[in-house]
């Protein structure tokens, strides 16, 4: 008989089956509202995978040499339920979580994606304030899906966008996806109210920054903020070469030379965005440079993978298992202990470590559509 689950897939499924038990304090003391981990970087932001799964097969992130038709998704028993997420959400909030991104995968993909987002929009923080919920798409669905999500509590939305050129973004989702839909997606969601929206473009040298000034002149002036991510060494499959990565730096240059550009200052802590304001008053741009000038000083970003373990580090190659807490006897009190003690315990900055040529050589890492971008 052959084997159902070729090597290739195994480096995936080992990592996502690898966790830690976390560990319960004795006497958990009733989250503070702030907790800094050894890097005295506060929790604010929690990503969230709602799905593993995807109707795109973008290369940099699910090659379908991998993400093939016998490569095995996480069944329904896994995820986590609405319930669950939201639990878990209330006690990352007390603990300072201010804002929420659902991801994945694509999060539009997950059925009854709005039910969730109406119950999260009902958390508060410790002051009575609601929480700021955002969602990260492809944009495949938005056009179908954008006013069931503004209705449900969805203040903003961000689009990933890789070029304007319907051949180069084809080939980018390697789907054969058509532009014109994305675009489309990205009107009706500025028509329903889903803004200021984010565009994200992920840049490849040699394949898609040809597209840098077209996509910067497009969104000029249409109040949408188009942001260029460095390519970055995610996962272990996307054959990642830094050869292949434009600093962030060129791409500022390329359109400076077209468009004259001013700095701006960070519009809050741990934002992971440089901003450029274009010179005459036609909205801003942002780049993010993952890459070339590490930001992990300042993250202070946790994710839940889909199936609820806790990643502190888009590089990390194990998670905290905090779905078997939830499906344990635990009470509200042990589980935010757990995730206070884990938080505190967090020394991750791999890309720092990267760009100072210290990082792990050869570790494993999860894959990006499991943890959420
Ligand atoms: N499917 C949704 C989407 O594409 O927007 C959400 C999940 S996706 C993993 C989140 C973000 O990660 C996207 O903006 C995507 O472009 C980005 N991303 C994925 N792989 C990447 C890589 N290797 N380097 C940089 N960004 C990447
Ligand atoms: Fe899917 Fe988003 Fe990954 Fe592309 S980047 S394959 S759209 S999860
Ligand atoms: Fe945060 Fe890890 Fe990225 Fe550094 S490498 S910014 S610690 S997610």
């Amino acid at each position: 008989m052959s084997d159902p689950t070729p090597n290739r897939r195994i480096a995936i499924a080992d990592l996502r089956y690898a966790s830690e038990m976390p560990a319960i304090p004795a006497h958990p003391s009733a989250p503070t509202g702030h907790v800094a981990d050894r890097l005295h970087r506060p929790l604010h932001d929690l990503r969230i995978s709602v799905t593993d799964r995807c109707n795109f097969r973008c290369s940099y992130c699910m090659p379908r040499e991998v993400f093939d038709k016998d490569y095995v998704f996480l069944p329904q028993s896994s995820l986590l339920s609405f319930e669950e997420i939201t639990r878990l959400a209330r006690l990352f909030v007390a603990h300072g979580v201010r804002k929420i991104r659902l991801t994945g995968g694509e999060p539009l993909l997950r059925k009854n994606i709005e039910v969730l987002i109406t119950m999260l929009a009902e958390l508060r923080t410790p002051q009575g304030q609601p929480l700021d919920i955002t969602l990260t798409t492809n944009g495949s669905l938005l056009a179908k899906k954008a006013q069931a999500l503004k209705d449900a509590g969805l203040r903003r939305v961000t689009v990933s966008l890789d070029g304007l050129d319907d051949t180069v973004f084809r080939r980018m989702n390697d789907v054969d996806f058509p532009v014109a839909d994305v675009l489309h997606g990205i009107e009706v969601a500025q028509n329903v109210g889903l803004a200021p929206l984010k565009v994200n473009m992920v840049v490849k040298r040699g394949t898609n920054d040809h597209e840098i000034v077209p996509m910067a002149r497009h969104f000029r002036g249409t109040g949408s903020v188009l942001r260029f991510i460095e390519y970055m060494d995610v996962g272990a499959t996307n054959g990642w070469r830094m050869d292949e990565v434009l600093p962030s730096a060129q791409v500022v240059e390329r359109i400076a030379q077209h468009f004259a550009l001013q700095p701006l200052e960070a519009s809050e802590p741990g934002e992971t965005a440089q901003r450029w304001r274009y010179a005459d008053g036609q909205g801003e741009i942002g780049v993010i440079s993952s890459v070339t000038q590490a930001f992990c000083g300042s993250c202070n970003r946790a994710r839940l993978s889909t199936e609820g373990k806790l990643f502190l580090c888009l590089f990390a190659s194990q998670g905290h298992d905090l779905r078997a807490l939830l499906r344990g006897a635990y009470s509200d009190e042990q589980i935010a202990g757990a995730i206070g003690l884990i938080w505190q315990q967090r020394s991750d900055r791999y890309s720092q470590l990267r760009a100072s040529g210290s990082a792990a050589a050869g570790e494993r890492r999860v894959e990006m559509s499991y943890i959420g971008g």
